[in-house]
């Protein structure tokens, strides 16, 4: 199927690695222009430079801390107009609520809640206009299903989906459409350092941990960043008109519920 992208413009955020990277390399696949976005330069030097190639089409790498002001207006400024915009940034750290602060939970919320919604206020007017817009927020499968040790997660992107909600219904008349992608277990390094803080807890080794988490799946594996990119570049699509506000769990079954 032709997803209808070709030539549009996204910004895909904290997309030098893991499920932010597969998103743009998907994008680009289909012939999207892509501004990413990390914090680590070198890092999303090479990637933007790895998609570029392999795609043929323009990469332009923006370093910066996509949870503050000046990294967001950094990824504006390179791409003021954009038809996609794949929210993302790293998750909080795990822990027990109880040795966190407000400084912890303002960082969650800025990187997990605030950030997203600041890009979406920027951009989310001149879509409408255009008539044409495609927001996807990575937020996690602790919103269906909470995770206790990633509490922090929990509670920041609980906060995005429920605002994301009343949003989406007020801009899908202009062709804008804001989805939600809820990753389960992905083999990334954010999956890996998981398994290894438990790994650590638990004294047993990492491969155990996460060999675990594939077997908690019906699938019996954990996911290919690549199955996660796809289907962002599909909710990203011209094709689905009339998807509008949708929290789509990619976790190869693990929720266990008649309706997922
Ligand atoms: P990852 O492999 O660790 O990659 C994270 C990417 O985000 C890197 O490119 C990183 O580069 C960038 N990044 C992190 N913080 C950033 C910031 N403040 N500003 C700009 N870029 C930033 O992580 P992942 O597995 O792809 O996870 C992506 C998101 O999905 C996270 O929020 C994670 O909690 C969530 N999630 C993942 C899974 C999973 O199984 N993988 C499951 C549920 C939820 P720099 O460090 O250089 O900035």
């Amino acid at each position: 199927m032709d997803l209808g992208l070709k030539g549009k413009k996204a910004i895909v955020c904290a997309a030098s690695k893991g499920l932010g990277r597969a998103c743009a390399l998907s994008l680009a696949r289909e012939g999207v222009e892509l501004v990413i976005t990390a914090r680590t330069a070198s890092e999303l030097e090479k990637t933007a430079a790895e998609i570029s190639k392999e795609t043929g089409v323009k990469v332009t790498p923006v370093a910066g801390d996509i949870s503050t002001e000046a990294g967001r207006a950094a990824a504006l400024a390179a791409c003021p107009a954009p038809d996609i915009l794949v929210n993302n940034a790293g998750g909080p750290p795990p822990g027990d609520f109880r040795d966190w602060e407000r400084e912890d939970w303002i960082k969650a919320i800025d990187a997990n809640m605030l950030a997203p919604i600041f890009l979406i206020k920027a951009v989310v007017d001149g879509m409408c206009e255009r008539k044409f817009g495609r927001i996807v927020n990575i937020t996690s499968a602790s919103v269906k299903s909470p995770i206790p040790v990633l509490g922090m997660s929990n509670g920041a992107r609980a906060g995005l989906t429920g605002f994301v909600a009343g949003l989406a219904r007020q801009v899908a008349r202009h062709n804008v459409l804001i989805n939600n992608l809820l990753p389960g277990p992905f083999l990334t390094d954010r999956l890996r350092s998981g398994a290894a803080h438990e790994a650590g807890k638990r004294n047993v080794p990492v491969d155990e941990v996460i060999a675990e988490r594939a077997k908690a799946t019906p699938t019996g594996r954990v996911g290919d960043p690549a199955e996660f990119g796809d289907a962002c570049a599909f909710l990203c699509s011209a094709k689905i008109g009339f998807i509008v506000g949708h929290n789509l769990l990619l976790d190869g079954g693990a929720f266990n519920s008649s309706i997922a």
